[in-house]
């Protein structure tokens, strides 16, 4: 990234990942594992460092315990083994000889010399080629991280814990540190790596939280400005501002302020195009929280309930009850509207700290979402129990993520059927037609959607998911991020395979992606034949203005011309011009 001194400012630049401008004081967020101190101790307390040390080690182990307690419950059996192995490695003379003799030779901090030994040992089983010793480094990733925790009396590393709102400078962030990010103390999130459609990203954008991903900036551990400004809509971040800046960036966050009331207001507007159609918009949602917001941007119910965050935020599987509880006051929440719940989809990028999966070397094409599920039976079961329960108190239905094919969907309707066949012995209320849904997400799902079209009553088209596997592009990777492109002619031809194969079935369509909160991308989709959108709250209102600015023909027109296109660049340029001309109505309407 290129950086420029004006002055004492310093301008840098990054990728803009989540619009909207911050001015606030740093603070430089760093797990404890990446920020170990390292001091000598004097000779006569090393004994009380070794037994800092063993004490530590207790704890960790007691966590286990009680997570694998937890998780057993759950029926979580291969997550609760994975726990059992980390329970046994904490016995091993590597972790308890090694360690001591360690702090005892070198005369330093019990944290210093933990790491330092796990360090070593991670080095060596990262140079062998072995999945054995590839799961052994993520085994003491995670060992480590929970000791040093302890060590460092940081029990989780979270974002929970500022006092004062500022903005978040950071390596790199989780799914969980980003779902339990408050908005109230968080103003921006720099980061120096994380891609548009990573988790972390949807996230943020959930939230409303801007963001500037790729930025290369000063180690802040040192010395930390007294403010900076970050600018999401470009991806700017400036560092020590003077007052001119200041003033010229506190400005915009007004003028933003301002957009955004106004764009609120159309809530009351029909999201109809010029000429009548209507498109429906519905919310993503991930967290578990208040939704009477998404309702005050509009949102006609929830078309994705991103269920993986209450797993991430908590870092276990959350019970039966508590996830009938957070369901129930979802569906109800959102009144005559229909709420649709995903399953949970864990794996790719969305690991927690408690890792329920074995090691992968390529997990977004392992054993993630539905294939999980089917695999880890017990919890899948206790979600799906828990869904059912909630749809006696109002309109929900299920989409599994990740599908594949038509037996995966068969395997996951016959979970659904055992469950409800239980409720139905044992009395407990449920609703007797739910709908089923498919995330189009895969490609093999798309191009067999006429035989998924028979076997479901609706899909969903993922494109962020079906862009990377498409195009075999990783979502997370902001240096292929020129090849990671929705506007690809196979993702058009794609979507409109799908859309065409669900009306043949007469079973409804929606889009899900992140392309359905672009308002470059919408006309098109409209003019493809989708008339149901779920995207985050926060830009249904830009949206909606787009649609109201449009004709179904013109929709229709672009839609044609684009599919006989050859390059994403050449989409690209049907779509914003088309876009120029709806903008252009803005402001005369
Ligand atoms: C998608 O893949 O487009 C999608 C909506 O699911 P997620 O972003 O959660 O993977
Ligand atoms: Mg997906």
């Amino acid at each position: 990234m290129e950086g420029r001194k004006k002055g004492i400012e310093l301008h840098l630049k990054g990728y803009p990942i989540c619009p909207g401008v911050a001015i606030a004081r740093p603070f430089f967020f760093q797990t404890p594992e990446e920020n170990v101190p390292e001091f000598s101790v004097p000779h006569e307390k090393i004994d009380d460092e070794v037994k800092r040390y063993y004490r530590a080690l207790k704890n960790s182990r007691k966590d286990l315990l009680f997570l694998q307690t937890r998780l057993k419950k759950e029926g979580g059996v291969e997550a609760a083994d994975i726990l059992d192995s980390h329970i046994e490695m904490m016995r091993d003379p590597m972790m308890t000889e090694q360690v001591e003799e360690e702090i005892r030779s070198k005369k330093k901090n019990t944290e210093y010399a933990f790491k330092s030994v796990i360090l070593e040992y991670e080095q060596k089983f990262s140079k062998i080629n072995d999945n054995f010793f590839q799961e052994r480094v993520k085994d003491f990733q995670d060992i480590s991280r929970r000791v040093i925790g302890h060590l460092r009396k940081v029990g989780k590393c979270s974002l929970t814990t500022l006092s004062r709102a500022c903005i978040v400078f950071a390596h790199e962030l989780s799914p969980s540190n980003t779902v339990e990010a408050r908005t109230d103390l968080i103003e921006a999130f720099v980061t120096r790596s994380g891609a548009e459609t990573s988790h972390v990203a949807i996230i943020a954008r959930a939230k409303g939280i801007p963001f500037v991903s790729n930025v290369d900036f000063p180690d802040l551990s040192l010395s930390l400005p007294p403010q900076v400004i970050v600018d999401g809509e470009v991806g700017e971040v400036i560092i020590n501002p003077n007052k001119e800046t200041i003033r010229f960036f506190q400005q915009k966050i007004d003028q933003r302020k301002s957009e955004i009331k106004g764009l609120r207001k159309s809530r009351i507007l029909a999201p109809s195009t010029s000429d009548g159609v209507k498109m429906h918009l519905s919310a993503n949602v991930e967290m578990d929280d208040d939704y009477a917001p998404l309702l005050e941007y509009g949102a006609e119910g929830i078309g994705l309930f991103r269920t993986e965050y209450l797993y991430l935020a908590h870092d276990t599987f959350p019970s039966e009850d508590e996830q009938f509880l957070v369901y129930k006051k979802m569906v109800e929440s959102v009144g005559e509207y229909a709420s649709i719940i995903r399953t949970f989809d864990i794996g790719g990028d969305k690991l927690g700290n408690v890792h329920i999966s074995r090691y992968e070397k390529n997990p977004y094409l392992g054993c993630r979402a539905i294939r999980l599920m089917l695999r880890e039976r017990a919890i899948f079961k206790t979600q799906i129990r828990a869904i059912l329960r909630a749809s006696a108190f109002g309109e929900l239905a299920i989409i599994f993520p990740m599908i594949s094919g038509v037996a995966e969907l068969r395997s996951a309707k016959e979970v659904i059927e055992e469950v409800k066949s239980d409720l139905l012995q044992e009395g407990v209320p449920f609703a007797r037609k739910i709908p089923i849904g498919c995330m189009i997400e895969v490609p093999s799902a798309a191009v067999t959607a006429d035989l998924l079209a028979k076997e479901c009553d609706f899909f969903s088209i993922g494109t962020n998911d079906l862009v990377q596997y498409a195009l075999a592009v990783d979502r997370g990777n902001p240096s292929m991020s020129y090849l990671y492109n929705p506007a690809d002619p196979s993702i058009l031809r794609m979507i409109k395979m799908v859309v065409d194969e669900a009306k043949k079935a007469n079973i409804a369509v929606s889009v899900c992606g992140e392309v359905a909160a672009d308002p470059h991308f919408v006309p098109l989709l409209l003019g493809m034949g989708i008339h149901e959108l779920s995207l985050s709250p926060s830009s249904i209102p830009i949206i909606k203005n787009v649609i109201r600015h449009l004709s179904i023909v013109e929709a229709q027109k672009l839609a044609a011309h684009a599919l006989t296109l050859t390059t994403p660049l050449e989409v690209e340029e049907a779509l914003l011009a088309l876009y120029q001309t709806i903008a252009s109505r803005f402001s005369s309407s």
